[in-house]
């Protein structure tokens, strides 16, 4: 039997801007989000030949699933169904993201299987499916089908592209305390934050000539009322000479912004110190 194997690296992201804007009668939230990928991934190998779909987890800490309830697996049971191919896959998959950490990392995995299976069978879906399949799939899954930075209205479907980003260098701080991303909605205290009210679009290219003034988390308070670490990380973040701090999506990862990589570098040594068992990564924005 013939196996054909893809290695695909599918990359965390961070959002520079996320504006909780309203919600929808089924329950999802909308928003206004600037998201963009970084250079910080987990790696995938999808061999097909052999019939039905299994996973194999490493570095999972017991926090991925290694069934049908990975994302990933899911991915490639609709692509499959979709494609009305017989199912024949097995996914190699070295966790590197950090889980329920506000990087995205499971729809990440989800949207790299999409792709990789469609180009694997010749792809025998087109674009604006892929695209459909990745929204049931869950919020995140379109954007990480971009492969850039987008803007983001809609419950995250909606998505709007642009390429042209400065190098920007960043350090993450994950405190290995897992949020889940529907406990942190469910405790948003929709009163208090400003329902409705919508952010002027920002120009792209000088939003991340400077994105400091920009960088705005609704849900940044709600998720530091649930982990106290939050708080701390952005003091600690700021002590390392960012020149911005905030926290990525639903939390707890916070990243702090540096103008270049040996400041960046530098400041991962200082925090690494700092926070001896936690997750502290420089990495940067990728085109
Ligand atoms: P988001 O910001 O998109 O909500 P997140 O980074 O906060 O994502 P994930 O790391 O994607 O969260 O994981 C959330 C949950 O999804 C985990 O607790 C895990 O049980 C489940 N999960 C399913 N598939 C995966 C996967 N491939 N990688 C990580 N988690 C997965």
């Amino acid at each position: 039997m013939d196996f054909l194997t893809r290695h695909i690296r599918a990359p965390a992201k961070v959002n520079l801007i996320l504006r909780i804007t309203g919600k929808r009668i089924d329950g999802y939230h909308e928003l206004q989000s600037l998201m963009c990928p970084i250079a910080l991934w987990d790696e995938l190998w999808l061999s097909c030949g052999r019939p039905g779909i299994r996973i194999h987890v490493k570095n999972g800490n017991g926090l991925v699933p290694d069934n049908s309830e990975n994302l990933a697996v899911r991915a490639a049971e609709i692509f499959y169904d979709a494609a009305k191919i017989q199912s024949a896959l097995d996914i190699e998959m070295e966790k590197n993201i950090p889980v329920a950490a506000g990087l995205g990392g499971g729809s990440s995995d989800a949207a790299a299987v999409l792709m990789g299976l469609n180009e694997i069978y010749g792809f025998p879906l087109s674009q604006s499916l892929l695209f459909s399949l990745a929204s049931g799939l869950g919020a995140d899954v379109p954007f990480f089908l971009m492969r850039g930075a987008a803007w983001a209205e809609g419950i995250g479907d909606q998505l709007e592209s642009f390429r042209k980003i400065q190098p920007l260098y960043m350090v993450l701080v994950n405190p290995n305390a897992p949020l889940s991303t529907a406990a942190v909605y469910k405790n948003l205290k929709w009163g208090l934050t400003k329902e409705g009210i919508k952010t002027k679009k920002p120009h792209f290219e000088e939003t991340l000539m400077d994105p400091v003034p920009w960088l705005f988390n609704d849900l940044e308070s709600v998720a530091a009322s649930m982990c106290q670490e939050v708080v701390r990380i952005r003091e600690a973040v700021l002590e390392a000479g960012a020149s911005g701090v905030l926290m990525s999506g639903s939390g707890p990862t916070v990243f702090g912004l540096f103008n270049d990589q040996k400041a960046a570098v530098e400041a991962e040594s200082f925090l690494s110190v700092h926070f001896k068992h936690w997750r502290v990564v420089a990495t940067q924005l990728m085109p």
